[in-house]
């Protein structure tokens, strides 16, 4: 089954066509993960998932966002309850170490600071999942010159004795990935792998196991190749999973069926 297990139809980009995108993605017959950034959008992500059978969400507050609002455990939690069972993830949370100087400016604080706010708000997230038996949907994304993202990840998740979720938009080297995997993480890729000239990515794809692998478009943002420059939406995510089905020398049905079994595994999804 096909399934973008990481969409933001809860944000602002769809506000004039949402309807319409969900017509696509019903067309498609797939399921979709919403994923929530703050508290709003997560709230969105939630009545999203009550309003459509196929659309499932995760709560939370993005590193990028620790800052414009508290992580308030209790409304987090009261949005788990009313759910009836439709989130099915904690995030997307981790370390974000790109926009780092949005917050030093915006907000007069170190780098130091603004690590260890990280931290505890993604430490929160890994303890509202495991209270709840939800995954971890886990952001991570390394700065131009500070690369430690994905070790302080790993890092953290180890220490808390995390073990069930996804590294979304997977962006750290080979090395990392196996460490990810090793902990019980699936890796999550994008249309990024349709353009990516690295080849850093292609060779992650090539490793991984096949049950450790999730596609997703994080739309609408990284749309793939061939609508490069347009909104992203999800049902361009198959283009993701052909891309996946070349390098890994399948036929695009099997790897749609592998994805999606892996992401109705790991989430739990009905
Ligand atoms: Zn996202």
């Amino acid at each position: 089954m096909l399934i973008d297990s990481h969409a933001h139809l809860n944000f602002e980009a769809y506000k004039d066509d949402l309807s319409e995108v969900i017509g696509r993605c019903l067309q498609e017959k797939m399921k979709v993960i919403n994923v929530g950034a703050a508290y709003d959008t997560s709230l969105k992500a939630v009545n999203l998932a009550l309003a459509e059978p196929s659309f499932h969400s995760s709560i939370g507050l993005h590193p990028i966002h620790v800052y414009d609002e508290e992580f308030i455990v209790e409304n987090f939690q009261d949005l788990i309850k009313s759910s009836k069972g439709r989130v099915v993830a904690m995030g997307e949370t981790g370390f974000d170490y790109f926009h780092l100087w949005q917050a030093l400016e915006k907000h007069d604080k170190s780098v130091e600071e603004v690590k260890a706010k990280q931290a505890k708000v993604f430490k929160a997230h890994i303890k509202l999942a495991k209270e709840n038996n939800l995954a971890l949907i886990v952001h991570g994304r390394n700065g131009k010159e500070d690369k430690t993202a994905y070790q302080d990840i790993y890092k953290l998740l180890k220490d808390e004795g995390a073990s069930r979720g996804v590294i979304h938009c997977y962006g750290g080297n080979l090395e990392e990935a196996k460490k990810f995997v090793e902990l019980g993480f699936y890796l999550g890729f994008t249309g990024i792998v349709t353009f990516d000239k690295t080849g850093v990515l292609e060779e992650i794809i090539k490793w991984i196991p096949e049950d450790k692998m999730l596609i997703e478009t994080d739309a609408p943002y990284l749309t793939p190749v061939p609508y490069r420059g347009k909104r992203n939406e999800p049902s361009y995510v198959k283009h993701v999973a052909e891309k996946i089905a070349e390098i890994k020398n399948k036929s695009v049905e099997e790897i749609i069926e592998i994805t999606g079994n892996n992401a109705i595994k790991l989430f739990g999804l009905k």
